[in-house]
């Protein structure tokens, strides 16, 4: 009884899903008890067994079970026999493929198809199971930066897991360069405010559908402030992260902030973590109704072009290589 609930509390612990598969810590299950691992992972990854005490191979069986929880596909696996039916514990451990070369195939598609804001959504596929991370540039027209770094990551390969690339959200207000074009809202105030909403405008409602339909783990939205959010006599946040909280979250947005400022050494130009991105915004929506990980990265555009940049490219290497991916 106590493995089990030992087991359970390290499973919760775990959140498999979100991390690469070769990082999970060696879990041990009750045979009796149909609780086991839980990947998002693709099914043709095994479940192999060990033996707790010799680190042989167990000839275990074990079935696979897709179900879907709040729209989200899980496979779980579940230990149907254990050769050693006297034993009271039998450990389980996806295989290590961590040897594997890092692999993308890329596909792309594109949002809001037929209709004047038609913008490439670049697909980053990984052949090993891992989180779907998603990153927005061009929200903004006007954010340089955003949409500069987000054009380069779209050519990034990964380890594990899945990469959205979203360059050029709002291509017209690009090509504007301006923060949104004349006659329509604010795009990063047009997304669900409640959870029954689809978003306001055609180009909301797409890119929001994309992130609900790739089951998006990690969100990065990438944009500009005008000024330094530390100079006190503006009201900007430029260079800030802004995260909706959770404790991932919270931990790879310190890890991000605290890397970035260990390498500025005017107070000013550093780095604050803020928190709750503003209603409307893309990464609110989709960390308050359909649980996303997410966060705005701001620069300051005070700086030169390819200094943001690369704090923009710096960032999502960071929170990347946390995720297992790089
Ligand atoms: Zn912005």
């Amino acid at each position: 009884m106590k493995k089990v609930s030992n087991f359970k509390r390290r499973l919760a612990q775990a959140t498999l899903f979100t991390f690469c598969s070769f990082s999970l810590p060696f879990l041990h299950a009750d045979a009796a008890d149909a609780v086991t691992i839980t990947y998002s992972g693709p099914i043709e990854y095994k479940v192999t067994t060990y033996d707790a005490f010799n680190s042989s191979s167990l000839n275990n069986t074990y079935t696979p079970v897709t179900t879907s929880i709040n729209g989200r596909i899980y496979t779980y696996y579940t230990v149907t026999s254990n050769t050693y039916n006297n034993q009271s514990e039998a450990a389980l451990k996806l295989p290590d493929t961590s040897t594997n070369t890092k692999s993308a195939a890329v596909e792309i598609k594109t949002v809001a198809a037929g209709t004047k804001w038609a913008t490439e959504l670049y697909i980053i596929r990984s052949s090993k199971p891992g989180p779907t991370v998603m990153i927005v540039g061009g929200i903004h027209g006007n954010e340089t930066a955003g949409y500069r770094a987000a054009e380069k990551i779209k050519d990034w390969k990964i380890n594990c897991g899945t990469l959205l690339v979203l360059p050029q959200a709002n291509k017209l207000a690009i090509q504007a360069n301006k923060r949104y074009i004349e006659g329509e809202p604010d795009l990063n105030r047009s997304f669900p405010k409640r959870s029954s909403e689809s978003g306001d405008t055609v180009l909301a409602r797409a890119i929001y559908r994309t992130v609900k339909e790739y089951n998006v783990d990690w969100l990065m939205d990438m944009h500009e402030g005008y000024d330094f959010y530390k100079n006190s006599s503006t009201n900007s946040v430029g260079q800030t992260l802004i995260y909706y909280p959770n404790s991932d979250t919270k931990r790879i947005s310190e890890k991000i902030v605290n890397t970035l400022n260990s390498g500025i050494k005017t107070s000013y130009k550093q780095f604050s973590l803020l928190r709750y991105p503003v209603q409307g915004s893309l990464s609110r929506s989709s960390a308050e109704f359909l649980g996303v990980k997410s966060f705005i990265f701001e620069t300051a555009q005070k700086q030169d072009l390819s200094e943001r940049i690369n704090y923009q490219l710096k960032a999502a290497e960071i929170l990347l290589q946390e995720l297992g991916m790089r």
